[in-house]
């Protein structure tokens, strides 16, 4: 299933490239009333090929809008106006719109209309795992070892030392899973899986007014339905769960960060990736579940990335940020210095970011593990993590285990730090969880200079 999905970005990516063949080259745009010189689109980036996210200026009336889509050889797929935009004061939202021509040629033509104020492609996010390892058995979840727990490792996040005193999560303590579905069925997930309280289950009605039909275990916004959970293809968001909040003390499997806590998923990445525009809408749908719902949403898990800057999901990051949501994000798994040639969504400078690089059991950092010293902020277990999965088993999808790799296992680690800092302080700011978690880092030699605190997740005084 992993090669198959990996195959298919390459594939996809080549298209991409294809369709892009006059990248760096000066373009000249069809346009009537202007030529301009300069391409503005790196096709380094996956992207959707045929299409463009517009906003306009406040008040540009729909004919208006009609007649640029025209010019602009496209017409309006879809417009995307959040419950979170509408409470801002946006009447308009943002628009998906399909192209016929090339995204760089769009882009170039849209500077030509003083009505849009940005306009922006709709990349593609991947996951950020980097691959399967062998199967782990005994002593395999290092990354909750502390230097006081049997067995110990001084490398892991200390957990083991707040389960130590009592302290393993609460269930008044939402996250938010963006990512793939998860099983929220897992023998190991199953007393975490938290449910919209807002929303009754199969009655075929928006309970809560959200724009989302029976939304009972999050939305699926790649299929858009409310089938968050698909199968053994959603292995990569049931892993992060597991780190987050596998159930702990039952004797079975794993044992997330924390041992209690409820887990709600925003699933945006399918088969292909995710789009800007589905990971806008996923970051808006936890917000505004915490705003209308009052839901005690401490943060949420993002354990993707890929793109160019997106002014439409920094915003959208940013009204998390409004209503205290930490957006923890994976530092990315290119293995290089990302101060420069950013990483997104991790190097976004909203303050509710936490940006997550990866360790291995021995302390150093993973080779895959992107670094920033202003834009990553900590490192985090990541290499060789031990979680959930979902597996096939005689034709039926069954709770499974294994081991994965990824700045993507390192983020839900801190992700479950500030679910288990927001279980003991109750009404913590996500400034406060934030200071807490960077804090308390234990400095290392390995993370000196490569990120903000020169250290590793020590959740023990937590
Ligand atoms: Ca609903
Ligand atoms: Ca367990």
């Amino acid at each position: 299933m992993k090669k198959l999905k990996l195959l298919s970005v390459v594939f996809f990516a080549g298209l991409i490239f294809a369709g892009c063949s006059q990248k760096e080259d000066q373009l000249q745009v069809q346009d009537d009333s202007l030529t301009l010189k300069s391409a503005s689109v790196k096709a380094e980036y996956d992207m959707v090929p045929n299409e463009i996210i517009v906003k306009f200026k406040e008040g540009t009336d729909a004919s208006k809008k009609a007649l640029v889509f025209e010019k602009l050889g496209g017409k309006l797929k879809e417009k995307i106006l959040t419950k979170m935009m509408e409470k801002q004061g946006d009447k308009d939202g943002i628009d998906l719109v399909s192209i016929s021509g090339t995204v760089a040629n769009a882009l170039l033509a849209a500077k030509n209309y003083p009505e849009i104020e940005y306009a922006e492609p709709n990349y593609i996010y991947q996951h950020t795992a980097t691959s399967n390892d062998p199967y782990y058995t005994n002593g395999s979840l290092w990354g909750m070892y502390g230097d006081a727990t049997s067995p110990a490792n001084q490398y892991g996040s200390q957990a083991g030392e707040a389960w130590a005193v009592d302290h393993t999560g609460s269930n008044t303590v939402w996250i938010g899973i963006i990512d793939e579905g998860y099983m929220y069925t897992h023998e190991d997930l199953a007393a975490n899986a938290g449910t919209n309280p807002g929303e009754i289950a199969s009655d075929g009605i928006d309970n809560d007014n959200n724009g989302y039909v029976d939304d009972v275990y999050g939305w699926d916004f790649d299929g858009n339905n409310n089938t968050v959970f698909d199968g053994t293809s959603d292995d990569h968001g049931t892993h992060v769960a597991g780190t987050i909040g596998a159930v702990g003390g039952n004797s079975k499997g794993v044992a997330g960060v924390c041992w209690t806590v409820k887990l709600l998923n925003a699933k945006f990445l399918g088969s292909a990736g995710g789009t800007t525009a589905n990971a806008i809408k996923a970051v808006d749908y936890f917000t505004d579940l915490k705003t209308r719902h009052s839901l005690n949403l401490v943060a949420t898990n993002n354990s993707w990335g890929g793109g160019g800057f997106s002014q439409a999901l920094q915003d959208a990051i940013e009204r998390a940020n409004t209503v205290g949501i930490l957006f923890i994000a994976a530092a990315g798994n290119d293995g290089a210095d990302t101060e420069t040639s950013t990483s997104y969504p991790s190097g976004y400078p909203n303050a509710n970011i936490i940006a997550v690089a990866s360790i291995d059991s021995k302390g150093a950092l993973s080779s895959f593990s992107n670094y920033a010293i202003t834009k990553v902020d900590l490192g985090a277990p990541g290499s060789a993590i031990y979680s959930t999965l979902p597996k096939k088993s005689k034709g039926k999808i069954v709770s499974g285990y294994g081991s994965y790799s990824g700045t993507s296992m390192a983020t839900p680690h801190v992700t479950g730090a500030a679910a288990l800092y927001a279980s003991t302080h109750s009404g913590a700011t996500a400034n406060l969880i934030k200071d807490a978690i960077l804090g308390s880092v234990v400095p290392t030699a390995s993370l000196s200079g490569k990120c903000v605190t020169g250290g590793r997740l020590n959740v023990s005084g937590f």
